[in-house]
């Protein structure tokens, strides 16, 4: 089963994610962590990635799109994938959706983590991370110490409700598009009777609230 998630920072979709590849037993794909293994195997595409990245430049999709290819067709990934941030643009679930075909196979599930931009600020501005190890807290005061390292407490910059609305307001921006985008195909391939690997199921989740609900809400949604 081939899974994408959708989410603003900060609803959690690493965490459910994590939880998901492991119940079905199937590796959790993030387009940094890919980019960077190829970069560190220093592989074709992994090479261009590399000097794209020292020219100060975004790595084109193009690229990152071959790498995806090349991480997909291990033959760990064979059973299927979650990808966690793989997905933003309209371009980017088009890009995704050709590769997966060349495969022979597509995206069977989008689940979209979804969260009140109220209850974010709220929640993220209760964050704090060491400033030595980067382990996030919630319900700390900046300025303590980390119980790991004995580093720091501080408040991000990107947790200060500020930043939390506007990057809020470019996730709907970029976002909407691709959960209109999916659904439209998920309406199609129901019109056509078959659920064939057009269209996937799209699942809405309500990413509040405790931590194991959510997965087994998830898991049920993935199922049904
Ligand atoms: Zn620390």
């Amino acid at each position: 089963m081939n899974i994408v998630l959708l989410g603003p920072p900060g609803a959690g979709k690493g965490t459910q994610g994590e939880r998901i590849a492991k119940t079905l037993g199937i590796p959790k794909l993030a387009t940094g962590d890919v980019l960077r293994a190829a970069v560190a195997q220093g592989t074709p595409l992994g090479l261009a990635a590399k000097a794209a990245m020292e020219r100060g430049d975004l790595v084109p999709d193009s690229v990152i799109l071959g790498i995806m290819k090349e991480a997909l067709a291990l033959p760990s990934a064979s059973k299927g994938v979650v990808l966690d941030g793989v997905v933003r643009t309209v371009p980017q679930a088009e890009g995704l959706a050709r590769v997966l075909s060349e495969l022979g196979r597509g995206v069977d599930a989008v689940l979209l983590f979804e969260v009140g931009e109220d209850e974010l600020v709220r929640r993220l501005s209760a964050r704090a991370t060491c400033e030595s190890c980067q382990t996030p807290y919630t319900g700390r005061e900046p300025g303590t110490a980390c119980d790991k390292c004995g580093g720091k407490l501080v408040r991000r910059t990107d947790d200060e409700p500020e930043a939390i609305r506007s990057r809020m307001r470019a996730y709907h921006e970029q976002t909407e598009p691709v959960i209109e985008w999916y659904e439209r195909r998920a309406r199609k391939s129901d019109d056509a009777g078959a659920r064939d690997h057009n269209g996937p199921r799209v699942v809405r989740v309500n990413a509040l609230g405790n931590i194991d609900d959510i997965t087994k809400i998830v898991m049920k949604g993935l199922e049904g």
